[in-house]
């Protein structure tokens, strides 16, 4: 997962305020030093974890809670707002025709994105392709191209060109007809130099890009901000992907660092392969961050994998409160299509059955067990179905024979069920949560 350790320490400190006995200044203040010390320590820029503190304890000591929200929630949700607040407006890049330039230093996984983002274009039905503008670097040409028939994009290079303008010209011409999305990669180098900056305006000149994205491997830390300050004064970039994520601790040092120079984050890396990549949603991120689920990215990935009506229909059912077996299977057949199964855990408020606390869980278990729950609704009658609640010792036995399965399966599906059921409910019953999810998928007003 994605900045495990601050994730654990931030939950921990709401856990605290949730099992308070009183919100009082005492309890603020300790609150306040855990998210700093939490926040240090995933690298936050000091300054800015000096100011959020402040801000979090001005507000949960003098602001009063609004009708109906217990102080707790009120002084969790100030934690949430103020978290979100770092992190700075949403951006998403559009799904027209458009033409997207890729900078950034060495290494820092641009190549790889190029491939992750016509994997994301595709799947929103568009057709990506996909320019080998590093000239420079040898094994670029060789790497963009395997990368474009992995993910099945039309793709142009000249192996011999050493003139990166005269390539991406060239690659427009020949891609620019037939494909919606070009994705121009560009030379890296060890430092932004004089010469990699010309060649960048040279290339800014010639294709006139629609978005200039910058890519930062997640691991820069705090020196994100300066990097992404650089490269904005030199091409002017329009978003930033971070990468690697994954692949540290100190990742809210980049996070925080690029958010403050202004050019949002759009996407994030957070594995070496194709699906591993999100838009970045400050308000999904840290959501999830703080263990409350992530419905809305959740819901994008069960729409990428469903297509349309399907996913609208079980966004609807599950806003409805009903929720009956039938659509428990629709929603495991839709986890799968949406990848790994670890990262569509984490999105869920309540997890998965025993994932998402552990660490290292192990998901090959998990998948063992969602398999195991689907042969056993196989076993099941349309009327046990729609109302689970009828399913007792009897019948637990036969569906257990049914499925060639112990007794015991049957009893965990039917827990996992209610568990499922309840959590659904949670969701339906706040009708606030319900407009927003409706409107930001924009199924009605
Ligand atoms: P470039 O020099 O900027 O083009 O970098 P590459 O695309 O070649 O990536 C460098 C290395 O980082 C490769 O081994 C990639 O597999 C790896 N990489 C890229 N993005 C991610 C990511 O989000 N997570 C992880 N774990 N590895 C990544």
């Amino acid at each position: 997962m994605v900045l495990d350790d601050l994730g654990d320490s931030l939950k921990g400190t709401l856990k605290k305020i949730a099992n308070a006995v009183h919100v009082d200044s005492k309890l603020v203040k300790e609150v306040v030093k855990d998210i700093q010390r939490a926040l240090l320590k995933a690298d936050v820029n000091v300054k800015l974890v000096l100011e959020l503190s402040k801000k979090i304890e001005k507000r949960a000591l003098s602001e009063k809670p609004p009708a109906g929200m217990s102080n707790r929630e009120h002084v969790i949700r100030i934690v949430y707002d103020e978290l979100v607040e770092i992190l700075g407006d949403a951006r998403e890049l559009s799904s027209k025709k458009q033409i997207i330039m890729m900078v950034g230093l060495y290494g820092q996984g641009k190549t790889t994105t190029c491939g992750k983002l016509a994997t994301h274009f595709k799947k929103k039905g568009l057709r990506p392709a996909l320019i080998a503008g590093d000239v420079h670097r040898p094994a670029a040409y060789e790497q963009l191209k395997q990368i474009a028939e992995k993910v099945k994009a039309p793709f142009y290079g000249d192996k011999k060109e050493k003139n990166a303008v005269k390539v991406v010209k060239e690659g427009l011409d020949k891609l620019k007809k037939s494909n919606d999305v070009i994705i121009v990669d560009t030379s890296g180098r060890h430092k932004l130099e004089d010469d990699l900056i010309e060649e960048m305006k040279d290339i800014f000149k010639t294709t006139k890009p629609d978005e200039k994205l910058l890519v930062i491997d997640a691991a820069t830390g705090q020196q994100a901000g300066p990097q992404a300050k650089a490269f904005n004064e030199a091409v002017d970039i329009t978003g930033i992907v971070l990468t690697k994520l994954d692949g540290t601790a100190k990742g809210g040092g980049a996070i925080s660092a690029a958010a403050e120079v202004g050019a949002p984050i759009v996407f994030i890396g957070t594995g070496e392969h194709s699906g591993d990549f999100e838009k970045f949603d400050p308000k999904g991120f840290i959501s999830r961050l703080l263990g409350m689920g992530d419905i809305k990215t959740l819901l994008e990935k069960a729409e990428e994998s469903l297509k349309g009506k399907d996913a609208e229909k079980t966004a609807r059912r599950i806003m409805s409160g009903k929720f009956t077996l039938h659509d428990m299977y629709d929603q495991m057949n839709m986890l799968k299509g949406m990848g790994s199964l670890s990262k569509v855990a984490e999105m869920l408020p309540g997890g998965f059955p025993g994932a998402a606390k552990k660490k290292n869980i192990d998901m090959d278990e998990t998948e063992d067990k969602l398999q195991r729950f689907k042969i056993i609704m196989d076993s099941m009658t349309d009327e046990e179905m729609n109302d689970p609640n009828i399913v007792r010792s009897s019948r637990i036995k036969r569906i257990a024979r049914g499925a060639g399965v112990d007794n015991k399966d049957v009893k965990e599906l039917l827990k996992y069920y209610n568990m499922t059921k309840r959590m659904m409910k949670g969701f339906s019953g706040s009708r606030k949560m319900q407009k927003n999810l409706m409107k930001q998928l924009k199924f009605g007003k």
